[in-house]
């Protein structure tokens, strides 16, 4: 008889792995399923994320800063340089060493925590039980007294731009290239499209971003967006919104091969573009292809996610599914919460996330940083609130660091005074929006946060010069509101 599991999760990114080793803390007998791959063809841990998702386009993102400073911003603070250059195989070579590096990390958690890993591919058939099949064709069905999906997602394809690994590729194939490309084609100015996209701007590509929606990240805040927008262009990222990719073609041969793309703009026109490479990144979906026995009672919902209510329970007694599956956004650190909160559940604890506070990072430069209600949500639901705002041209901290650009924007209750919502573009605004989470995760007012003492010089004052600014008491700027 096949071995007897508390819990089994099928996938090791970061929602399957966290929720494996919090679960193997928690004293339960734990195994994790894990079928990706690594360049080697050896069975690796860590997802999306780790692989092929946040770590490697964190770790091309940061090398290609380095070379725009030294080519675009070193020389204004006195620093000139020579012969820089680029050499992309170190560059990847740099960014896969990180990956396996976290990757083997991983696999060393498991081993300390007593979570047995597993590589090859899980199904899940009726009554808690898994089928596993490992690399080499062997299977084996275990029993569990619950079983975790946490298989994550996969990039969209679209028939108008068909893959070919080469030239036209998605995000993976963009953190693979081994030169720069003289032109390349990004279809969406989305969030990977507008990550990637700088990091081969950067790098010295004339990059043209074609995004089918007339607005430009519309889900984010539209005052934020537009400001981000704005310094975007600037860097020369040639983002051109409402374009409808209609065809793709590759010409040429050889050296020589480039992809021609037909679009339409927003008044019918068609237009055609060339490019030497094109990277489509129109979105995520769920992946669960061949995850589920047709009997094994878990429901999709009407988008191909898997079914969850608020403590990611599956319709199935004893089955669960977090990340990137389920409902919410595409997010790790959403993915992790939502692994651990399953673990402590199975353990017996109450524990839940807190889905109105996530916050949401686009790693351009600066960076796009949001948490809580944006102000068109706001004024949609009618919610009386007041805004506090304070440009980075302001702080003496960003001025230092010639970092001036963009602004902190902070939504607050208009009677109760709570932090409603918080929105930078700016230098670390990854960092600065965390910390208004923390404080709207304690349900701070703005007043509370203008009356904490922050450190001079640093680019967290924008943050308190905003929240004072929500009450017509920032010093550092006129107010608009007098009180
Ligand atoms: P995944 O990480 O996709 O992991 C699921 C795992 O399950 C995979 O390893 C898969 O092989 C495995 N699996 C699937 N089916 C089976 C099966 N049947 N049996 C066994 N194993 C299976 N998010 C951020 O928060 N910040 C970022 O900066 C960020 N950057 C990103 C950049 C890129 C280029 C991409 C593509 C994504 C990025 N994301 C980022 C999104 C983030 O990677 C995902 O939200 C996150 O990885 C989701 O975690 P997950 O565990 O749900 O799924
Ligand atoms: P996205 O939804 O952010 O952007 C896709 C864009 O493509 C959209 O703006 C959409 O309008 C556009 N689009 C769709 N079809 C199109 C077409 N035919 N022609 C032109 N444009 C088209 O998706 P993504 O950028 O692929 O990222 C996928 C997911 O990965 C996101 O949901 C995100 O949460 C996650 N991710 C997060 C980070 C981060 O947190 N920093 C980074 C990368 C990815």
């Amino acid at each position: 008889m096949s071995e007897k599991y508390d819990v089994i999760v099928i996938g090791a990114g970061p929602a399957g792995y966290v929720c494996a080793i919090r679960a193997a803390q928690l004293g339960l007998k734990v195994a994790c399923i894990e079928r990706m791959t690594d360049k080697a063809g050896q069975g690796v841990n860590g997802g999306t994320c780790l692989n092929v998702g946040c770590i490697p386009s964190k770790a091309l993102l940061d090398s290609s800063y380095k070379y725009w400073e030294a080519t675009h911003s070193l020389k204004k603070h006195g620093i000139t340089l020579q012969d820089a250059g680029i050499d992309v195989p170190t560059m990847i070579g740099r960014k896969d060493a990180i990956i396996k590096q976290l990757t083997q990390g991983i696999a060393g958690l498991f081993k300390v925590n007593g979570v047995t890993s597993l590589f090859g591919s899980g199904r899940l058939l009726a009554d808690r039980k898994v089928e596993y099949t490992s690399h080499d064709g062997e299977v084996t069905v275990f029993d569990a007294d619950n079983v975790v999906i946490a298989c994550g997602s996969q990039s969209i394809d679209i028939p108008v731009a068909p893959l070919d690994g080469e030239m036209i590729v998605n995000s993976t194939g963009a953190l693979e290239l081994q030169s720069v490309p003289a032109r390349l084609g990004v279809i969406g100015a989305g969030v990977i499209g507008l990550e990637l996209g700088s990091v081969w701007k950067r790098l010295g590509s004339e990059v043209v971003l074609l995004e089918a929606m007339e607005d430009f990240l519309p889900v984010m805040d539209q005052q934020i967006a537009k400001e981000a927008h704005k310094i975007l262009n600037k860097q020369g990222l040639d983002i051109r919104l409402g374009c409808r990719v209609t065809a793709s073609e590759l010409k040429g041969s050889g050296e020589n091969r480039q992809v021609e793309v037909t679009y339409l703009t927003q008044d019918g026109k068609e237009t055609k573009e060339v490019f030497d490479k094109l990277v489509v990144c129109v979105g995520r979906r769920p992946f669960t292809t061949n995850l589920l026995a047709p009997d094994c009672g878990v429901e999709l919902d009407e988008r191909g996610f898997i079914f969850v209510d608020d403590h990611c329970a599956t319709n199935a007694p004893g089955i669960w599914a977090v990340g990137d599956v389920v409902r919410g956004p595409m997010l790790a650190h959403k993915a992790s919460e939502e692994g651990v909160m399953v673990a402590e559940r199975i353990a017996g604890h109450k524990t839940q996330v807190n889905y109105d506070i996530i916050p949401n990072v686009i790693y351009v430069h600066p960076e796009i940083a949001a948490v809580g209600q944006t102000e068109e949500q706001l004024k949609q639901s009618g919610e009386p609130y007041k805004t506090g705002i304070f440009p980075f041209a302001a702080s003496g901290r960003a001025l230092a660091a010639d970092e001036a650009e963009g602004m902190v924007k902070m939504l607050v209750h208009a009677d109760t005074d709570r932090i409603l919502g918080c929105h930078i573009v700016g230098p670390s605004a990854a960092d600065l929006v965390q910390q208004v989470a923390i404080a709207m995760e304690f349900g701070s007012t703005a007043e509370d946060l203008a009356l904490m003492v922050f450190g001079h010089p640093t680019l967290s004052e924008a943050v308190h010069e905003a929240a004072l600014a929500a009450n017509g008491h920032a010093i550092h700027i006129p107010n608009k509101r007098k009180r």
